[in-house]
Formats: C-alpha cells, structure tokens, sequence
C-alpha cells in the first residue's frame, strides 16, 4: 500500500508567461447562482464552462469585449491621427513596484522610468495617437473572472495617473490577436482610428519583448515586423529602468502579463 510516490497535481504550462498570481482558482467564468449550490454536478459545470460562448460586453468601468478575445477602452479623447505612438504595457511603460515578476494587486506598478510618462505626453502634444497593445493570457476565456477584473483594474490604475488621451487593447487568448500577430493592430486600425491608415513610417512601437539574449520572448519585435512598423526597446526610447539591472532582468513582469 504505500510504495505509491505522492505527487502534486502536476500544473499545465503552455505558455510561460501565463503564470498567474491573480487568478483564484475556479473562480473563472462566474457560473449561474444556482450552480454553486450544486452538491456533485461538478463535471456539468466545467462542460457547460466548455460551451459557453463569450459575447460582447461593456462593464460598469467602461472596458469592452469583443470576442473571442479582446478587450479595449479608451481613456479621454484619444483623436484619431496617421501617426501611430504604440506601446507594449508591463516591462515597457512600467514594472511592478513590488518587485515580483507578476503584479500581485491593482496598484502593484510603478512606471518604467520618469521619462517614460512624460514621452507619451509629449507624443501626443505632437499629434500621434497613443495606442497600448498588450497580451494578457492569464485571462484566457474567463473574461468575467477575477483575474479579468484585477489587470483591467490595473490598467485603470495606470492610464488614469497617465492622464493622456489612449486607447488599450488587451489580448485574452492564444490565437490570433496575441502578439506577435497583428491582429490587435488591425483590429484598431478597422474600427477606432476614425477610418484614418495610420502612415507606416511615421508610427512605431516599443516593447521589452526584442529577442535580446536577455529577453523572454521577441514577440513585440515580432509584432512590430508583422505590422512594418518601426520598432523600439524601451531602452532606445526611454532609457534605463527605475531600479537598473534587477528591473531589467524582471521586465516583463505584471499580470500575463508580461508581454
Ligand atoms: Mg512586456
């Protein structure tokens, strides 16, 4: 009886930067009251889960989704324009001020460095459209769940004390609005620059994401290249992060939230 090794349930991990010390387990995709009074159908629960298909919603702060896996808002009146200032969020505009590589509340954040807030202000003094494209996959389908509500709020949290008009779009998923496809960009581009082409070359976008040796991934690089915009590190645009080479070497941390 006993020769069996103990195991911790193993946890899947397709992406490593889903890891997510937001989500509170089970609480994804709020059920129907009555089912959290159910004794046993717990296997009808998850399949119902399974087939339950995600439709657009507004929520009370003002974020919209569009499935399969978007969510956007705009702060202020972002003005539609042909030049395009787009950034990546988390190792980009800013780190954790925890310190963690994922943020552990809505206020864990401080900006990359001081330039970093004020180059955006200065952008859009310029007339550029200030754009965020972020992939936030630890929130998969459960776009009503806690760990939606905790990084949205915490981009609230971040492009109020931004105060610059800009418009956010989150990526829930793996699939083609994730970076480094550019789904996210046209999906802008189609429906909020005011039927304005952003000019190429007069755009660009930044994001820690450059297939550096350093780096975890090139997927804002990728981005970037799949869009033919120019590309940027938040070094070539902001210098060097508040913190030096530790916040260098969390870049990426916040919610998936990284990239
Ligand atoms: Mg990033």
């Amino acid at each position: 009886m006993s020769g069996r090794p103990r195991r911790a349930p193993k946890r899947s991990k397709k992406y490593d930067d889903e890891v997510d010390d937001f989500s509170d387990e089970g609480s994804d995709v709020p059920l129907s009251d009555s089912d959290s009074e159910d004794r046993k159908p717990r296997k009808k629960a998850v399949a119902a889960r399974g087939k339950k298909s995600l439709d657009s919603f507004t929520t009370d702060e003002g974020w919209s989704f569009e499935p399969p896996s978007i969510f956007y808002k705009e702060y202020g009146d972002a003005q539609p324009s042909d030049k395009i200032a787009a950034f990546d969020l988390d190792g980009t505009l800013v780190n954790t001020k925890s310190g963690a590589t994922f943020a552990k509340d809505d206020l864990d954040w401080k900006w990359y460095n001081k330039s970093a807030p004020e180059k955006i202000q200065a952008y859009a003094d310029e007339g550029y459209k200030i754009v965020v494209f972020t992939n936030q996959g630890t929130i998969k389908s459960a776009v009503k769940g806690k760990a939606a509500e905790k990084i949205l709020s915490r981009i609230d949290s971040i492009m109020e004390e931004l105060g610059v008009p800009v418009q956010v779009f989150a990526c829930t998923m793996d699939d083609h609005y994730r970076k480094p496809e550019r789904g996210m960009w046209d999906f802008f581009v189609s429906r909020f620059n005011g039927g304005v082409a952003p000019d190429h070359s007069k755009s660009f976008f930044v994001g820690d994401a450059a297939g550096r040796t350093a780096d975890f991934a090139d997927t804002d690089k990728g981005f970037a290249d799949n869009v033919g915009i120019g590309f940027r590190t938040p070094e070539d645009e902001f210098g060097q992060a508040d913190g030096g080479k530790k916040a260098a070497a969390k870049k990426g941390g916040g919610g998936d939230v990284v990239s």
